[in-house]
């Protein structure tokens, strides 16, 4: 027998890389006329790496005894940043310390108990809103300084202080200027960013993938607002995203696609599609499959 369209698209989109959860999706998919993407893991390769490590002057720590803190903090972390931090003590051949009591906070960062002291590691912006005093100034301008660069910076606070501010650097994935493209052109309206990160990196690297619309700094329930905003404007919104971050998200949305290879857990239950080939062209390639199994169905 011959394959009904819409299963035949879902296999033919499986080939292509993008594993449909059900045949009602293709009819979704197909219908999109806008799209959200998440930055870190989305946009971006999603497998930074620490290139700057600053322990502030008058925190009594060098550059390994920061490290090693924040990767005792992040060391239950799912976060791309905190493997990042994870791997590169361990590059350094650092043994970081046991953590007790992790806590992680979408959009935040972590804390942890090491050695009996409140590690935490996370957001400048949003750390330093609940600080003030010591070295909080420092912090501030040391974020600022990597910023420029176009890091992102990832705070260290030890004991309620900040101790340091780490320097991460993410590539945009090879293809997302293409996909971006071909999104654009198959929807009609560019792709805005919904991203938790702050930094003028976030905005340059998006602009360098052909994004304008950057909307920054961003907790998963602002995610959700956007989308719903979106769609009471009368869009049918794909959201694609990775992150724990990005699960409500993408549960809200008219269609949600969640990067498979290093999405977590939950954005992978909460999406309606998953990208199983690690490439974002292939979802407009899924949203033009649906759109001809569309065509025939009806
Ligand atoms: P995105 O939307 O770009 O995927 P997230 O919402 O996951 O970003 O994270 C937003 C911001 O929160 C990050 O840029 C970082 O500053 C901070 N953050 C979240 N989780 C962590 C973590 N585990 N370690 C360090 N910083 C974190
Ligand atoms: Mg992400």
């Amino acid at each position: 027998a011959t394959m009904p369209p819409l299963l035949a698209a879902m296999a033919n989109a499986g080939r292509h890389g993008v594993l449909i959860k059900s045949a009602v999706v293709i009819e979704r998919l197909a219908r999109v006329d806008a799209v959200a993407l998440d930055k870190t893991g989305t946009l971006t390769e999603g497998t930074p790496r620490v290139v700057d490590i600053r322990p502030l002057p008058g925190s009594g720590l060098g550059g390994d005894d920061l490290l090693a803190l924040a990767a005792a903090a992040e060391h239950p972390s799912e976060h791309p940043l905190g493997r990042a931090i994870v791997g590169a003590a361990h590059q350094r051949g650092l043994k970081p310390a046991a953590a007790k009591d992790f806590v992680s906070v979408p959009g935040r960062g972590v804390s942890a108990t090491v050695d009996g002291v409140d590690v935490s590691v996370g957001n400048p912006d949003r750390l330093l809103s609940g600080l003030n005093g010591q070295r909080t100034a420092e912090a501030a301008n040391a974020a600022a300084d990597l910023d420029r660069q176009g890091r992102t910076a990832v705070l260290v606070t030890v004991g309620g202080r900040p101790a340091g501010v780490l320097g991460i650097a993410d590539r945009l994935r090879p293809d997302a200027a293409t996909a971006v493209a071909s999104l654009a052109a198959l929807t009609g309206t560019r792709p805005v960013l919904l991203t938790g990160d702050s930094s003028r990196a976030a905005v340059r690297q998006a602009g360098e993938a052909g994004v304008t619309d950057v909307r920054a700094g961003l907790l998963p329930q602002d995610k959700v607002a956007a989308v719903r905003q979106m769609e009471s404007a009368g869009r049918r919104v794909m959201v694609v995203g990775d992150g724990v971050n990005d699960a409500p998200a993408l549960a809200a949305a008219h269609c949600g696609v969640a990067m498979g290879k290093a999405g977590s857990d939950l954005a992978l239950e909460a999406a309606d599609a998953v990208v199983v080939r690690d490439e974002l062209a292939a979802i407009p390639t899924a949203v033009a499959l649906a759109r001809r199994a569309e065509r025939l169905v009806r």
